[in-house]
């Protein structure tokens, strides 16, 4: 398809909807079908300055609007996203390819962080102590930093921005959204209904673009903070210059996140759980499960099922009734997989389900098939790196110590699952593992949005998670206030 035929996307900034000065763009593609359906610019210096400008302008006045009344926003911008939910639904499904079912859950999530930042007036309360010496009393008052800007990942254009905006906004201040340049039409939809939810302009911009935004945003002296979701090493990049800039940043990074099935776990549970968690959204969410340390005695009997139900699986385009499975977000993305895959075997794991010779995978679009390796060891590539893709790793353990063990090496420590009926096991994990997510009897264990997202180790970059009372510390500073009555 011709570039002149797709819109180019525009940037929002002080309630305006403008072209970027850049004469880049990058193509954005359906990944269900590999159609062209936007260009996306690739803004400029100027474009972030513009940006940072107008907020910082607007953050004088939206940090003096009463808090209730900042809440008030937030509870018609939650009407409006659950009026246009299919609509939402089916742009995250076009752009980023997982099943329209999904999509639907994923505006969930992202509606569950706009009600959570509504409690901003009592979670914005400071606290008091009357009595700290004679005729002395002291009190916290909590108010906003300034300009945040925000860079997230292709995998949630809904959530993931929602991890944000909702809860730096309403406790007071501006925000600028770099979203991923994959998946950039659910967010410029954000801005229309924020704008029909009656938000000031120049309180929530977003300018597109790739990594010069991410660095124009990471220098600006006028960026209080760096909220980032997305892969390790341009976490850990965006953390280390952020903080180099001086700026509080949060860095939300990759995972390789491992599932535990003990020998007394219900079988037939643990495997539609974990399919979901390793299939769902083809593999490309934070919390997919990627690695399943099986107790050797129930080893054959989980991979049986587990294979049985997952050739089940329907794979297509996401918006097509009853498909479980969709595409992978980007060609090169496919291809790296694949290249997965081979290695995998290279590396002699036993490859029990071929995603690879799918029939519906053969489509157009950037389809993988669900994939299945056995007797997986920590030494490969498969066991180590983030795949994100729907590649399933599975290796045999003695017990449950074996499998901590195991589970311990990763450098990841995003989310942890055990499958088991039984309590010691539940507390011997929850003592022993290291991660910041955990699940028990469930695949993805991700918390909702009065709860951190707590990743750990190389998952996580900063002192204060996104969401949940974290959220609401990192998006304020206090003072503190000490009087005596004379
Ligand atoms: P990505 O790192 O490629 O991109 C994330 C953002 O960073 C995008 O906005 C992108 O434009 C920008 N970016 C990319 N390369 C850059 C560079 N060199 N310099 C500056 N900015 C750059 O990530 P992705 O592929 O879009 O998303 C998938 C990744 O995000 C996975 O690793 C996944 O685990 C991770 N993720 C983590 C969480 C979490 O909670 N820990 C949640 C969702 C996704």
């Amino acid at each position: 398809m011709s570039k002149i035929k797709v819109k180019i996307l525009q940037n929002y900034i002080d309630g305006e909807w403008v072209d970027a000065k850049t004469d880049q763009t990058e193509s954005l593609y359906n990944p269900a079908t590999g159609e062209v359906i936007a260009e996306v610019p690739i803004s400029s210096d100027e474009d972030v300055d513009d940006a940072v400008k107008l907020a910082d302008e607007a953050f004088k006045s939206w940090k003096e609007v009463p808090v209730p009344k900042r809440a008030r926003i937030m509870f018609k911008f939650q009407q409006l996203l659950v009026e246009h939910w299919d609509e939402l639904a089916e742009i995250i499904t076009i752009e980023n390819g997982k099943s329209f079912k999904e999509a639907q859950g994923e505006v969930q999530r992202g509606i569950e962080n706009v009600e959570f930042a509504a409690g901003a007036p009592s979670l914005m309360m400071g606290e008091q102590l009357p009595s700290i010496a004679a005729g002395l009393e002291s009190g916290v008052y909590r108010y906003p930093i300034g300009v945040v800007g925000g860079i997230t990942p292709f995998n949630f254009p809904m959530m993931v921005p929602a991890w944000m905006f909702p809860m730096a906004i309403v406790t007071g201040n501006t925000f600028v959204l770099k979203p991923s340049e994959r998946t950039p039409l659910l967010a410029n939809r954000l801005g229309e209904l924020l704008e029909k939810a009656g938000l000031p302009k120049g309180v929530f911009n977003i300018v597109h673009g790739a990594h010069d935004v991410v660095n124009g945003l990471l220098d600006h002296k006028d960026v209080a903070a760096i909220s980032f979701v997305g892969s390790q090493p341009v976490a850990e990049y965006v953390y280390k210059r952020g903080t180099d800039n001086l700026k509080r940043v949060q860095a939300l990074a990759g995972a390789k996140n491992h599932s535990i099935v003990l020998k007394d776990a219900n079988i037939d549970n643990a495997t539609t759980q974990i399919l979901n968690a390793a299939f769902g959204s083809a593999g490309e969410r934070c919390m997919a499960a990627s690695v399943v340390a099986v107790e050797d005695s129930v080893a054959d009997e989980f991979i049986e099922s587990l294979t049985q139900k997952t050739n089940d699986v329907k794979i297509g385009n996401g918006l097509d009734e009853g498909v479980f499975l969709g595409p992978v977000i980007r060609d090169n993305h496919k291809e790296r997989t694949l290249q997965y895959i081979e290695t995998g075997e290279k590396e002699g794991a036993k490859l029990v389900r071929d995603g690879r010779n799918d029939e519906d995978a053969q489509r157009e679009g950037y389809f993988v098939g669900p994939t299945i390796f056995d007797n997986v060891t920590t030494e490969m590539k498969i066991w180590k790196d983030e795949i994100f893709a729907p590649v399933l790793s599975i290796a045999r353990v003695n017990d449950l110590d074996d499998a901590v063990e195991l589970t311990n090496q990763s450098r990841f420590a995003n989310g942890a699952c055990l499958f088991t009926n039984d309590g010691g096991s539940v507390r011997q994990f929850r003592e022993t593992i290291d991660a910041g997510m955990l699940g028990v009897n469930i695949g993805v264990p991700a918390p909702m949005a009065f709860f951190p997202f707590s990743g750990w180790k190389d998952s996580f970059y900063g002192d204060l998670h996104a969401n949940g009372k974290d959220g609401i510390e990192f998006y304020t500073r206090k003072k503190v206030l000490t009087t005596r009555w004379v």
